[in-house]
């Protein structure tokens, strides 16, 4: 992962914890997407550790806003991790209570919470510590980089022997418009509806009986 994208993430944190005043004035969108941002670098910093990013800072705005969001699962990743790291003494009794309270809720993330691969559909948990990617299928998630969230992008590589003439061909055409390869009656019934669109046209093959 490039330095900029880390700190275009750590930025969001940064503001997040320096000037707080920030999340009560732009609310929840903007939290969540600091709730991402720290998880973005959580999945993808690994060993790193980029001049001026605090690690508590990141873990914080995490335990903070997961517990926000009833993520109590994802929080207490950041609890437990910040008992591990140096702590501002004057965050200490804050943090201990806030980690008593988020240990009396269930061991579970919200439901709709979870981040859906889009290459393979699997239910992925919302922090991978060996990088951001599906643990089903190992496609790396593609975010934007204002909120955060996942985009519902598969990044591919087409086989070396198509030539690129064909690739770019094959991209710019439309999706089969008749959807013959689905079995559906071709062509002989003509709809009246001026809709190219084959799943349409085949939408009520029991009233044609
Ligand atoms: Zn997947």
């Amino acid at each position: 992962m490039k330095l900029s994208e880390i700190y275009q993430a750590y930025h969001l944190i940064h503001k997040f914890i320096e000037e707080s005043y920030q999340a009560v004035i732009q609310g929840p969108l903007f939290n969540e997407a600091i709730f991402n941002a720290s998880r973005f670098l959580i999945s993808n910093l690994g060993k790193r550790q980029p001049l001026g990013i605090s690690k508590v800072y990141i873990y914080y705005a995490l335990s903070i806003l997961g517990f926000r969001f009833e993520a109590f699962k994802t929080a207490r990743v950041g609890y437990d991790k910040m008992q591990q790291l140096k702590i501002p003494t004057q965050w200490q009794e804050e943090i201990d209570l806030a980690n008593l309270k988020c240990r009396s809720k269930p061991f579970s993330d919200k439901e709709g919470f979870q981040v859906i691969c889009n290459r393979c559909m699997t239910s992925n948990s919302l922090i991978n510590h060996s990088g951001d990617f599906c643990t089903g299928c190992g496609q790396t998630f593609i975010r934007n980089l204002i909120g955060f969230d996942t985009l519902p992008l598969v990044e591919f590589t087409p086989a070396a022997h198509i030539p690129l003439k064909s690739v770019t061909d094959a991209l710019r055409m439309d999706p089969p418009e008749d959807g013959s390869y689905q079995g559906a009656k071709p062509q002989a019934k003509k709809p009246y509806r001026a809709h190219q669109d084959g799943w349409q046209e085949n939408g009520n093959p029991h009233g044609e009986e």
